[in-house]
């Protein structure tokens, strides 16, 4: 197939915002194009070349394409920052600088879906020493190569930001659509083999029939159940008949696949982090009392000093890590708590109740206290015993409960409810200061579209970044007090300082109030602290700079958020 052809596809899609027309845009292609070509297609598609959870990620920054530019089409870097600048987006400065190129295209050959693919795929792969430089030369080669409307798609692939809205549910349908099968099918099939890339071809050589052999098999990570968020204890105790209470543990989701001798561990976002955790794998082989299971965990670092929890933050230093595993599994010591099983000696165990899966999992285990334990849990529990045992969790420095459904099946990869309720402390809003932003692209060209938090040193008066926040902020005014993109900007654009790259410097002039999920430490902000989550609230006029919140309140809230101190 020719890649044009899917330039058109994409030109389509970002014309209608409608998501029918947009499923029955994607059917119509995938109808069209031969099995061999259909999972390239799909992933395009997505703006990908490799399905979601891979390690692979483009990674091209904007520098990198700017420089890529100039190589294909000649002009200086300065003047395709202007146009940038202008345009606020570099897949219309491609396009662009593609029209207005003098050479003879008569000779090209054209580009075709797979040069693309497989080109992208290759920039995807390049790590270590001079990868820049290749990733720019491959870039280089293929826009020399493309259509102006070609080198718009291709370089805003590349820069992960194809912006063309084709969410997975649309993919499901038009799959559905294009091969006659149900979309239930298509979402059971997704569920256990999380790639729309492999089921469309699958669909399309072998039908729904094809479908249905997908099974849940150990090796194969799959879509896990998630949680949905509770207001309180109380509420969430009162939406199940038989509720049942476990802490809930502050690390990384582990799925534990067990086939013989060999141990897989997946994340809950499909990603294989088995070689980061030799001593999980040891401890699986020697406590999972079957040959084939696929247990469902929370694993979290434990501070070998204190033997309290370490925050999350800590155990995914682990989890990044590729080198010197060994060090790192002495100096953050893993505990393993599990809490379901969904697979066992070849059967399936999602239409089980939690009560049976409950009853399964405790024969299947070997218990280790402290390493590979069952998580900690109340059954049936009334509210005083409930609220003795959240407080229990919180002690321990753990994030909170999860309350459970016994009655429920393991639906995966949905927010059902009736699942999963997590209860934890919420934390106060923060007051904090626009110091910085960047300048928005795309939909959001002209407007500052993303705002760096600061918060008061009253030591030297400065203010240091703690968090980036575009959520909360709208597009449109829909209601009176909604604050837009286009009101940020008017208020701000007085006290820009200086710029460099689409990020400019503000004055600290203005005070919002900020909501959050959490707070971590972080290297990357002045302050050591970020903001997981930060939502715009609503402006504080009525504020000055001076009386924002400190770093010293923003230490007191990390702190506070788990009872447990400094790492
Ligand atoms: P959240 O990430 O805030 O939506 O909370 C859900 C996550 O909590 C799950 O994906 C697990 O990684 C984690 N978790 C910790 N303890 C438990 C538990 N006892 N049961 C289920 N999930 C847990």
């Amino acid at each position: 197939m020719d890649y044009s052809e899917l330039a058109e596809v994409y030109e389509k899609l970002e014309k209608t915002p409608a998501k029918l027309e947009k499923t029955h845009i994607i059917a119509e292609i995938l109808k069209k194009t031969e099995a061999r070509e259909l999972s390239m297609l799909v992933l395009l598609l997505c703006g990908r070349v490799f399905p979601a959870w891979s390690e692979f990620k483009l990674g091209v920054a904007n520098q990198l394409m700017i420089k890529a530019l100039a190589r294909a089409y000649g002009p200086k870097e300065t003047e395709i920052n202007q146009k940038f600048t202008e345009l606020g987006d570099l897949g219309l400065v491609a396009e662009e600088f593609a029209r207005k190129r003098k050479q003879v295209t008569l000779l090209r050959k054209k580009l075709q879906l797979e040069d693309v693919f497989r080109n992208l795929q290759e920039i995807a792969k390049q790590t270590g020493p001079g990868s820049q430089d290749r990733k720019l030369a491959l870039i280089a080669e293929l826009l020399a190569r493309a259509e102006p409307k070609e080198a718009r798609y291709i370089v805003r692939t590349v820069l992960e930001e194809l912006r063309v809205g084709v969410a997975e549910g649309i993919v499901r349908d038009a799959i559905a659509s294009a091969f006659g099968i149900p979309a239930e099918e298509v979402e059971a099939a997704w569920s256990v083999r999380p790639d729309y890339s492999e089921i469309a071809r699958i669909a399309k050589e072998e039908g729904e029939r094809g479908l249905k052999k997908l099974k849940l098999q150990p090796g194969i990570p799959f879509q896990v159940l998630l949680a949905e968020k509770a207001p309180s204890l109380e509420d969430a105790l009162k939406a199940f008949k038989r509720p049942v209470l476990e802490f809930k543990y502050d690390g990384a989701r582990t799925l534990i696949h067990k086939k013989g001798d060999k141990i897989w561990i997946y994340t809950r976002r499909l990603e294989d982090v088995t070689s980061a955790f030799p001593d999980l794998v040891e401890l699986a082989k020697k406590c999972i009392k079957a040959k084939e299971a696929i247990l469902d965990s929370e694993t979290i670092g434990i501070n070998p000093k204190t033997g309290r929890p370490y925050p999350f933050q800590m155990l995914s230093t682990r989890i990044k890590r590729k080198y010197e595993i060994e060090r790192m599994m002495k100096e953050i010591p893993i505990q393993t708590n599990l809490f379901d099983i969904v697979y066992l000696e070849g059967k399936c165990l999602f239409n089980l109740k939690l009560s049976e899966r409950r009853k399964l999992l405790k024969q299947v285990v070997k218990v280790i206290p402290g390493k590979f334990q069952l998580a900690e849990s109340l059954e049936e529990p009334e509210l005083k015993k409930a609220e003795a045992f959240y407080k229990k969790a919180l002690d321990a420095g753990h994030e909170g409960l999860i309350v459970k459904n016994l009655d429920a099946k393991y639906v995966p990869g949905r927010r059902v409810a009736g699942g999963w309720l997590k209860v934890k402390p919420t934390l106060e809003n923060l007051d904090l200061v626009i110091i910085g932003a960047t300048w928005g692209t795309g939909k959001r060209a002209g407007w500052l579209g993303s705002f760096i938090l600061g918060c008061r040193d009253p030591d030297t008066g400065r203010f240091l970044e703690c968090g980036m926040l575009g959520t909360g902020i709208k597009e449109k005014k829909t209601s009176p007090e909604d604050v837009t993109f286009a009101d940020m900007t008017e208020m701000l654009k007085p006290y820009i300082e200086r710029g460099k790259d689409g990020r400019v410097f503000i004055k600290p002039k203005i005070v919002i109030e900020v909501a959050y999920e959490e707070i971590q430490k972080s290297p990357e902000y002045s302050s050591g602290f970020a903001l997981r989550f930060p939502r715009f609230v609503r402006l504080r006029p009525d504020k000055d700079p001076e009386e924002a919140d400190t770093l010293e309140r923003v230490k007191k809230l990390y702190e506070l958020q788990r009872g447990r101190g400094q790492a």
